[in-house]
Order: structure tokens, then sequence, then C-alpha cells
């Protein structure tokens, strides 16, 4: 970010103001607090002590107007895929989503057993990061949030999107990790 300027004393950097916002940016995901089934307990074990996503800037908001990250944490039903709509559209720009484990992904061990389970949440939603796994661990999770800050940085100082979603690899998954992948 920026650069020093030898003329100048000692402790004063000079940086572009959007490369601050982005730093800034990238450094404080606002997540909405919101899981739908068992992947839920791994969020809430990542924002708990041991693990602490905290210290990567990262605040649980209780109101979809303050959050810029969604993670989908569990299986969604059709019945809750309009809600998750809703929440997602309620969110501040540019938002991010994070589709956590094989049930989000693309209906994990529902996805051909039950009538009532959506095929994956990026049938309503855009989805950045995928992370395999039933249930993700918090490694897992922490591991995909890096890879969407790389994305959030590329994002505010190139002004780019990219809209292929990405895939976090090193975790087995049974039921399918891709929406490509059934
Ligand atoms: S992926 Fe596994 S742990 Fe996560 S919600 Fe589905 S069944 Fe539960």
């Amino acid at each position: 970010m920026g650069g020093t300027d030898p003329d100048l004393p000692d402790g004063v950097h000079l940086t572009a103001v959007d490369d601050l916002f982005a730093w800034g940016k990238e450094h404080s995901l606002f997540y909405l607090l919101f899981a739908t089934a068992c992947c839920g307990i791994e969020l809430m074990q990542t924002g708990g002590p041991r693990y602490d996503v905290d210290r990567l800037g990262m605040i649980p908001r209780a109101t979809p107007r303050q959050a810029d990250l969604m993670i989908i944490a569990g299986t969604i039903t059709h019945k809750m895929a309009s809600r998750v709509r809703t929440l997602w559209e309620q969110m501040t720009e540019p938002r991010w989503v994070v589709s956590m484990g094989a049930c989000a992904n693309s209906g994990g061990p529902f996805s051909k057993a039950s009538y009532s389970v959506l095929n994956g949440v990026d049938k309503v939603i855009p989805v950045d990061v995928y992370i395999p796994g039933c249930p993700p661990r918090p490694e897992a999770l922490i591991d995909g949030v890096m890879v969407l800050r790389e994305r959030v940085r590329r994002y505010r100082t190139l002004g780019l999107r990219d809209r292929d979603p990405q895939v976090i690899a090193g975790a087995d998954d049974d039921f399918g990790t891709h929406p490509g992948k059934a």
C-alpha cells in the first residue's frame, strides 16, 4: 500500500485514499448472524475464543443492513430460499457470499433424497467462495475467508469483480462441492 518518500519525516507514509479504503474494507468483513443447520455450529465455533475470527476484523452483525458478508452455513430448503434472497438484498453493497459445506454448495446428502432441499444456494444468490466438507472445520472456513479477502482487495483496488466462484480445496466432500457436480 503506497510508498515512502525519503524526504518525509520518520513515521509519515503517503498512500492513495482508495488504497487505504481497500485495506480497511478487506480487514473489516462484517458477517450476518445467520445459520440454517449443523454447519452453523462450526460457524459459531469459528467465532468462539479458540479460533477468534474477530482478530481478522470479522464482526458478526444481527441485521443485514450492517453486514457485507453472508456465510451460508447449513441446508437451504425451498421454503427458506426466498428468505435468504431477501436478506441478501438487504445487505450493503458490495456484498459477498461464502457457501459453507456440502448442503449449501449442492444440497449435500439431501440433494437426491429430499423433495424440500435446494440443490445449492447459488440457485438464488451469487456465491463468491465455496467451502467443501460436511461440515467444514473452522480452519476451512478461515481458509475460505482468506481467499475472499483477496477477492475483496482486487475488487477495491482494481474495480474488478471476479465472477468465477472459487472452490477451496483440501477437504474431503462426499456430497459434491460445486453446482456443476451433482
Ligand atoms: S453439510 Fe453436513 S454438517 Fe453441514 S448442514 Fe449439511 S449435513 Fe449438516
